[in-house]
């Protein structure tokens, strides 16, 4: 299948492609004799398959290019139960079905989050590895061409009439150079994006997480048959969380920071040491890293480039969360793309891109984002406002509102009493944790 890419094809596109001041699609297009629009979609995470599978489905030509089709991005894998739905991804793949979310406090406080779940209602754990080749071929299957190959550059075209030229090295481990020439291109490249340099859509502060996957002997993982860990405190990270995720065979066990990447293998060590009598015994069969974005790029559509996903930088900022959002971003343009394009019959320009994807896109989810940055500085700001939010985990009404929105991705219907009780609760776990932070700080002296 790859044989046929490997030639830098001209793409004539006549018409003016990239005005953002054009009021309507159709004006600001123009038809494509004789061929379809053809897209490259750059990075085959869940962002990029998903963007590719939704253009392919819509009628647009497109290339799906994966450095590492059988590698295995560093990932916690925990997904929230509305993606198995909407992303049709199929039960035998998971590997846990999580009903407990255990957090730790500092103190080594403990409270497991899930008691209000329904029987139905679970955290899906999954191995990257396997989650992603299913978009792939997925993507492949709707007519996507899966090119296995390191994107090294993409050429921006100094004219907006001319085409985009992907440069990249062809197949797993070869050397041979190609170059592709495409319309519109998605960039689907991770926190290290190349396709964001390219077009200068500047940077974005990151975490540095790191990762242990660790073979339990059976008795211990019997433990966490259903249960995954959160450990939170000043010793595994000054901004971030610690975790264990149950896979089939092995637990992932990870922690991450913004602040002092320096010391990351240090807090690893720290999340080791409090999990101790629970993987003492087990065998480390991977270590891995990898940034992850704390917030948008300040540019996310420059001409007839988008970027979805971790290079556009959608990941929650108090969870780390970033797996759906990546689909749902990458579909999101996709879909954008298909509509602008007519089904892949006419030209698409930067107007198009911003109104069918950014635009959709912010309305969405900007105000959840929003929410969860302002919920990272207020509980994650020291061990004594982390002991109220612990404090506060033990509620059942804060349990089922913060499972609803997660597994759902959507506000849970609140209860006004409920609400009002719950910011009293939290002001007052506040205030006693902070007298507590005080008088624990004085004591150590
Ligand atoms: C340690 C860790 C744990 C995490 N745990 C969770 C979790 O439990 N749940 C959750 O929701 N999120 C988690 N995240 C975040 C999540 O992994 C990301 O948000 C998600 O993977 C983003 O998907 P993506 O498709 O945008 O990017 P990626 O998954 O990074 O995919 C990018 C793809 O592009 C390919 N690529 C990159 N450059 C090139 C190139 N030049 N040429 C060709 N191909 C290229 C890469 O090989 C990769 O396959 C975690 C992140 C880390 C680092």
């Amino acid at each position: 299948m790859a044989a046929q890419l490997h030639l830098s094809v001209p793409l004539p596109i006549r018409a003016s492609l990239s005005s953002s001041h054009r009021p309507r699609m159709a004006a600001s297009t123009t038809s494509l004799p004789g061929r379809k629009l053809r897209a490259a979609v750059i990075g085959g995470g869940p962002a990029g398959s998903s963007a590719a599978e939704a253009l392919a489905s819509g009628g647009v030509e497109t290339f799906l290019f994966e450095r590492a089709p059988s590698g295995a991005k560093p990932c916690g894998g925990a997904i929230p139960l509305c993606m198995l739905d909407e992303f049709q991804i199929p039960y035998h793949l998971i590997d846990r079905r999580v009903t407990r979310m255990r957090i730790f406090s500092p103190s080594n406080l403990e409270v497991d989050f899930g008691k209000t779940l329904l029987p139905h209602e679970f955290i899906a754990m999954l191995r990257r590895e396997v989650l992603d080749s299913f978009l792939r071929s997925r993507a492949e299957s709707c007519g996507a061409t899966l090119i296995p190959s390191l994107v090294t550059d993409l050429e921006v075209p100094a004219s907006e009439n001319s085409p985009y030229v992907v440069h990249y090295i062809a197949g797993e481990g070869s050397r041979r150079k190609e170059k592709l020439s495409v319309d519109v291109v998605v960039g689907a490249d991770g926190a290290n994006s190349r396709v964001a340099k390219a077009i200068g859509a500047g940077d974005y502060e990151y975490a540095i997480a790191f990762q242990e996957r660790i073979k339990l002997p059976d008795e211990k993982m019997r433990y966490y048959e259903d249960l995954a860990e959160m450990y939170i405190g000043n010793d595994v990270s000054p901004d971030f969380y610690g975790w264990v995720f149950p896979k089939c065979d092995h637990v992932a066990v990870g922690t991450g920071t913004i602040r002092a990447k320096r010391d990351i293998k240090l807090y690893q060590r720290a999340i080791r040491e409090r999990t101790r009598p629970k993987i003492s015994g087990g065998k480390v069969i991977k270590v891995e890293a990898h940034p992850i974005p704390e917030h948008p790029r300040p540019v996310r559509v420059r001409g007839r480039v988008a970027l979805v996903g971790d290079a556009a930088g959608y990941v929650t900022k108090c969870s780390g969360e970033g797996i759906y959002f990546a689909a749902k971003s990458g579909r999101m343009c996709g879909e954008g793309i298909v509509r602008a394009s007519e089904g892949g019959m006419r030209t698409v320009g930067e107007g198009d891109l911003r109104r069918e994807y950014l635009k959709e896109w912010d309305g969405k989810y900007a105000a959840t984002f929003k929410v969860l940055d302002m919920l990272q500085s207020v509980f994650y700001g020291s061990d004594a406002a982390r002991e109220a939010l612990v404090e506060l985990c033990d509620d059942e009404y804060v349990q089922r509102m913060s499972f609803e929105s997660y597994l759902y991705k959507r506000l849970a219907k609140g209860n006004r009493w409920e609400d009002v009780k719950m910011l009293f609760n939290t002001i007052g776990s506040l205030m006693r944790c902070r007298i507590v932070g005080r008088k624990s700080e004085v004591l150590s002296f």
